[in-house]
């Protein structure tokens, strides 16, 4: 393909530069990703991108503008990490266990003071997308205090889609713009507590590590959300999945929907392009859900993924064209309540 032809790049950028994989006893991969995006590896990525498919321009403009303050965001977060969540390690190993992902269901307590500016300065960069007049009333809204940025971005963390879509009904802003506003504000936030909780783990927590390293359901360990793609690195076999909310890769089972855990005839792999049958769709009949597997040299790293997302929409585009969709976020019962708090009269 192309495009990630010319995304190899002889310094290592594009793609996290100091990554190490780790083959654990089990064979099962995990990654130790730069915590830093270079802004200009993406754009090397947004140029090349743009040479196959000028339509994207629009879409490239506003991810542009959303990388480069979600840097600056990146840079107050690495300082001081504006959320605190108190669990210990046989909590943790005990929760994915059962199968539950680290993040759902906790009381998250978020500073969303140093955050504040970010969050109306991301529905400003959308203002000048196509969300337009959307994102300038979310933006309004916000600044007058209807939504508590802290509850709102607890929520987010703990991917509570229906809590925050009832609060934009609430309000009466638009539900899937302020789940993407909550998302671009939390991706730092996610991304440094996935770290602490999965990735940077101290050495006599090897019981904890043996349990994450055979996490192998679709949905992501630490937050659940379903991955953005599934990555596979020459010559390994084997796809790993990504998530772009916090960054988290993790090798799911072999063969079987991410979605449904249906194996066998009804999961069928699909080439966009014939000449490039390792980038290729996975498409599973029984829950119509599909996932687009990219051929990379390294890891991506964490910021560059949306980027990435992006540059392989082509892929998402048939798997729609061909009736197929991503499910909805998964839900998971775990008897926690955290609702944005009603609308404060300012
Ligand atoms: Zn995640
Ligand atoms: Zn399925």
């Amino acid at each position: 393909m192309i495009i990630l032809a010319r995304f190899d790049d002889p310094q290592g950028r594009g793609q996290a530069s100091d990554a190490v994989i780790v083959l654990s006893s089990f064979s099962k991969m995990t990654y130790r990703l730069s915590p830093h995006c270079d802004l200009d590896a993406a754009e090397q990525r947004w140029q090349a991108t743009l040479a196959l498919r000028p339509d994207l321009e629009p879409a490239i403009v506003l991810q542009r503008r959303l990388l480069t303050r979600s840097q600056e965001l990146t840079t107050i977060v690495d300082q001081e990490l504006p959320a605190t969540l108190n669990l210990e390690p046989e909590q943790i190993a005990d929760k994915l266990g059962r199968h539950t992902p680290i993040l759902v269901g906790e009381p998250i307590v978020v500073d969303a003071q140093p955050v504040v500016p970010f969050v109306l300065g991301f529905c400003e960069d959308l203002s000048s997308g196509e969300a337009g007049g959307a994102a300038g009333r979310l933006g309004e809204t916000l600044a007058r205090g209807e939504i508590d940025i802290g509850s709102l971005m607890a929520a987010s963390l703990g991917r509570q889609q229906e809590a925050i879509r009832s609060k934009a009904h609430h309000v009466g802003v638009a539900p899937d713009l302020l789940w993407l506003v909550s998302e671009l504000a939390c991706g730092p936030v996610a991304y440094r507590l996935q770290r602490q909780l999965l990735t940077d783990l101290p050495k006599q927590e090897d019981k904890l590590r043996l349990v994450i390293d055979t996490w192998n359901h679709g949905f992501c360990a630490a937050c659940g959300s379903w991955p953005a793609f599934g990555e596979r690195i020459k010559p390994t076999t084997r796809r790993t999945l990504r998530c772009s909310f916090c960054g988290s890769a993790w090798t799911p089972r072999f063969w079987h929907c991410i979605y449904c855990d249906k194996t066998g005839a009804s999961l069928i792999t699909a080439d966009v392009e014939p000449e490039q049958p390792s980038r290729h769709l996975e498409l599973c009949r029984q829950c119509g859900g599909y996932l687009k597997c990219i051929p990379v040299r390294r890891p991506t790293a964490f910021g560059l993924l949306p980027v990435e997302d992006l540059s392989t929409c082509d892929l998402d585009v048939s798997a729609v064209e061909q009736g197929y969709i991503r499910p909805a976020m998964h839900t998971f019962v775990t008897g926690a309540n955290l609702p944005c708090p009603p609308p404060v009269v300012t």
